[in-house]
């Protein structure tokens, strides 16, 4: 189906609803000012359509010349609203710090390295037109990341969907559109520990996916190492499941089981031959085992334990070094 068709009569004509393009950036000096002229060309035509399109770029505490590089795109286009985080919070962080700022209209979100095409965006609004509040790209293929990136990603979405409860919709990253009310129905998770894949499934509503190819990086390097990835994957889980606490009761029961079976053959063992001292690698193995089981389980709770505790101390999500608002031009009062 041609999505535009889909356009409610006058959608075009009349009403003019504010889209705010969200880019969270970390060190990307190199490739904000190859993305700007593209979300500017999208801007342009989006206006056309009657859609106010707005950007705010959020730098979240690069060491680079990221700000700069902001600052002078912000001179140069009054549709530009600028915002910094006081230090590197994260991705995560980053994403909630900018749809905080989104007062009006949706928010459309973009990875700062023009890996999620700005030209596709009018496919996004189209949805939202038609009625839709989680419009968000699904991977057809990833270019230039390596197999073990796809491979890992694969899996780990693969699991994410057996584990937890919660909708988090395969190769879907954070390139979607939000209506009004899923930003608004978002506003209220303010849970710590984001995984934003996972918040943004459990808010509900009507979701539609947009098929697209992943460009690679127009610049500059990834910042997710495997092992950040690997700890983005635990934090995925232990946000959205309780599953690994569920399996370390079944591994002790399961163990339990077989201590008992051992236990009766070993008195009968001594009832029909006698008990004669021996057995020694068999008692080093039950207690390496046993002793192993536990530490495993007992990790498995101090995750859970761990993230309760950063939870319980209620710190702000992220703290905002200077925001700009669209329009308020070179202003250097707080550089
Ligand atoms: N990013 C961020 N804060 C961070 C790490 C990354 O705002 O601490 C931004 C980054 O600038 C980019 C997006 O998140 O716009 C995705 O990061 P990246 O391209 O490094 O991840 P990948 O696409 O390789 O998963
Ligand atoms: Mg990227």
């Amino acid at each position: 189906m041609n999505v535009t068709d889909a356009l409610p009569a006058g959608a075009a004509a009349g009403a003019c609803d504010r889209l705010t393009i969200l880019v969270a950036a970390f060190d990307e000096a190199q490739s904000l000012p190859r993305l700007h002229p593209r979300i500017a060309a999208v801007m342009a035509a989006l206006r056309a359509d009657g859609i106010d399109a707005r950007v705010l770029y959020v730098d979240d505490g690069s060491g680079d010349a990221t700000w700069e590089v902001m600052r002078a795109l912000a001179a140069d286009d009054p549709r530009v609203a600028l915002l910094r985080l006081s230090r590197n919070f994260g991705k995560e962080a980053a994403l909630t710090a900018g749809l905080d700022m989104v007062e009006t209209g949706a928010a459309m979100i973009l990875d700062a390295d023009g890996q999620d095409p700005p030209e596709l965006i009018p496919q996004f609004v189209a949805h939202w037109r038609a009625g839709y509040d989680d419009v968000h790209g699904t991977r057809l293929s990833r270019d230039g990341e390596g197999w073990v990136k796809k491979s890992t990603a694969h899996l780990f979405y693969r699991l994410m969907q057996r584990l937890a409860r919660t909708p988090v919709p395969a190769d879907t990253g954070d390139y979607r559109l939000l209506s009004p009310r899923a930003l608004a129905a978002l506003r209220q998770l303010r849970e710590r520990q984001r995984f934003m894949k996972g918040l943004f499934g459990w808010i509900g509503f009507n979701r539609i996916a947009v098929p697209y190819q992943r460009e690679s990086r127009i610049a500059g390097r990834s910042k997710f190492s495997l092992w950040r990835l690997w700890n983005f994957a635990i934090d995925g889980v232990t946000s959205f499941s309780t599953a690994p606490l569920r399996l370390a009761t079944y591994v002790g029961g399961l163990t339990a089981c077989g201590a008992f079976v051992f236990a009766l053959w070993i008195i009968c063992k001594a009832l029909l031959f006698g008990d004669r001292v021996a057995g020694w690698p068999t008692m080093m193995t039950v207690i390496l085992f046993l002793g192993g089981v536990q530490l495993v389980a007992l990790g498995v709770i101090g995750e859970y334990l761990g993230r309760l505790y950063e939870e319980s101390k209620q710190r702000p999500l992220y703290l905002v070094q200077d925001w700009r608002p669209a329009g308020s031009g070179s202003d250097d009062a707080s550089a």
